[in-house]
């Protein structure tokens, strides 16, 4: 392992400044900003004082920001896009810094913002409704979609800029203004994404005061904003017990949620699959971002013909892992986030080997000094035992075996959660079987590729303890507006639905 280098704090502050966050923003009593490279802190961080301003001003922004036209708002996620191209190379320097993500990951983190406003500029002109056949004569019917109110936005750490955009983007363009509730690990990123918008906002001209805020604070300020009445919609990305606290504060006001939670995702090895690919998909998935993905693989199903052959490689793989500071040339391993999750790391090790694991490579810890620098564990397991079955935000994979498709097919559902999946084979009949209704059940289904990685176009989300919400591409544009039925009498009588007769 490679030990950190300069100090990644002063580098931090030296990218916001360039980046135009105010130096304000820096107070005595805030939360404290650090990064996971070498627990370097780069300042402490106000917090966002009064939640009722916040949600008093994002619902007078919402009465002018609707009045615009759809493809008018878009043209504020245009110019967002081109400022987010402008800034590219400090933000994602900067998720590298705060979030400990090697260098082409910060840059994926920040281009699929880019991508995301692409798609919302797109979207902001195919806001599409229906019209639909009326029984009545001289009628027409139609289905509308409308703007739905402020949007709040919760994140987690391992994503710390993208699921903005992700939500921030559709929203604009949807006619919604955006309170953001930023990990409160993740402050800096926050801060400067907030100064690019602000650069596109001010460049726009047009968008009323309160349209797109930040709020920095913790997990009360997050449960305070759920909670609040003039915020119809909460989209939250992080664990599934954060999930289900907002499920439920939410939903005890009626309003809507929209949960992106945790995964515990498996890929499916047949005999027939080609292990060169399989092994290349397998070592990016597991350990990528040091496993702090929602969609990190963490369980490996193989069959037992070829499991030891396929473990046999991916030790050899583990075994030169690059891991280090994520700066560095060529490591693709960087820290946990901090020593919560490196103690989360060595107690489901801990768990696993209690319920009959047997660790094949990797699990120890990096030696003593700043940032929790781990290597990637695989861990061969006798069943999906209870550590199996959570996800444990950190490299752990587990291996286990079966003899029948089937049988794989139901090992790969047998876990509360339901984010993605993958099966990797040549065989038609299992692809298509693992694709088909009662095949995997999770929002995301792959063949041939990892469960990691997806692409902007299609909805993302997943099933069961991940929560059910769909994100970015294809429709989930339809979670940020309101749905309305339409019915519009241009004839000179009034005949009511279904036959009634009612004269007076
Ligand atoms: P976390 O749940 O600890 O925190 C996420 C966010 O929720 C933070 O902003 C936090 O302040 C806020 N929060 C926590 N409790 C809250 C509450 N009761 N009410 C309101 N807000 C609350 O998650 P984390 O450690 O930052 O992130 C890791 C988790 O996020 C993993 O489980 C991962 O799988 C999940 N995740 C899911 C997706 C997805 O799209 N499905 C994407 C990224 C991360």
């Amino acid at each position: 392992m490679t030990v950190p280098t300069a100090a990644a704090a002063a580098e931090c502050r030296d990218i916001l400044t360039r980046l135009g966050v105010p130096a304000s923003v820096w107070s005595s009593d805030g939360f404290e900003a650090r990064s996971p490279i070498d627990g370097s802190v780069a300042g402490r961080v106000a917090e966002t004082p009064d939640l009722d301003v916040v949600a008093d001003r994002a619902t007078a922004a919402f009465h002018q920001w609707k009045r615009l036209p759809a493809p008018r708002r878009g043209e504020l996620v245009r110019l967002l896009g081109e400022e987010l191209r402008a800034s590219k190379d400090d933000l994602a320097r900067l998720v590298t810094l705060e979030a400990g993500k090697i260098v082409s990951e910060g840059l994926g983190e920040v281009q699929e913002m880019i991508d995301i406003c692409d798609f919302a500029v797109g979207l902001s002109r195919q806001i599409y409704g229906l019209t639909i056949a009326s029984e009545r004569p001289g009628h027409h019917m139609r289905e509308t979609w409308q703007p739905l109110g402020p949007v709040l936005v919760i994140s987690a750490f391992n994503f710390p800029v993208a699921v903005w955009a992700w939500n921030a983007c559709l929203a604009l363009v949807c006619g919604d203004p955006v309170i953001w509730k930023p990990s409160e690990k993740t402050p800096l990123t926050a801060l400067a994404t907030q100064a690019v918008l602000d650069r596109a906002i001010a460049r726009f001209g047009e968008a009323p005061e309160g349209l797109a805020q930040l709020v920095i604070g913790g997990r009360e300020a997050g449960e305070a904003l759920a909670a609040d009445p003039r915020i119809p919609l909460v989209s939250a990305t992080g664990s599934t017990r954060m999930g289900r606290a907002v499920a439920q504060t939410v939903a005890a006001r009626l309003g809507r949620s929209l949960l992106e939670l945790g995964g515990n995702n498996a890929m499916i090895v047949t005999p027939s699959a080609d292990l060169d690919m399989a092994v290349r998909a397998i070592a990016f998935s597991a350990v990528g971002t040091c496993g702090q993905r929602c969609t990190t693989l963490r369980r490996l199903l193989v069959h037992e013909s070829i499991a030891d052959a396929l473990i046999a490689r991916l030790k050899a793989a583990y075994e030169t892992l690059p891991v280090g500071d994520p700066r560095g040339d060529g490591v693709l391993i960087g820290p946990l986030i901090d020593e919560a999750a490196g103690a989360a790391f060595d107690d489901a090790l801990m768990q696993a080997e209690a319920e009959g694991g047997e660790v094949v490579v990797g699990g120890t810890r990096g030696a003593e000094g700043p940032g929790v620098y781990v290597r990637p564990a695989i861990v061969r397991m006798p069943a999906q035992t209870a550590v199996v079955q959570h996800e444990t935000f950190a490299p752990i994979l587990y291996v286990l075996t079966w003899s029948d498709f089937d049988e794989a097919v139901a090992m790969q559902n047998a876990v509360p959660q339901g984010l993605s999946s993958c099966v990797f084979t040549d065989s038609v009949r299992e692809a298509e079987a693992f694709l088909s209704a009662w095949g995997s059940d999770c929002g995301i289904a792959n063949v041939n590729i990892g469960p990691s990685g997806a692409e902007i176009g299609g909805a993302f989300g997943g099933e069961k303890d991940t929560g059910g919400g769909r994100e970015s591409g294809s429709d989930a544009w339809k979670a940020y507006m309101r749905r309305q039925t339409q019915t519009v009498n241009f004839s000179r009588e009034l005949p009511l639905a279904q036959g009634v007769k009612f004269e007076v």
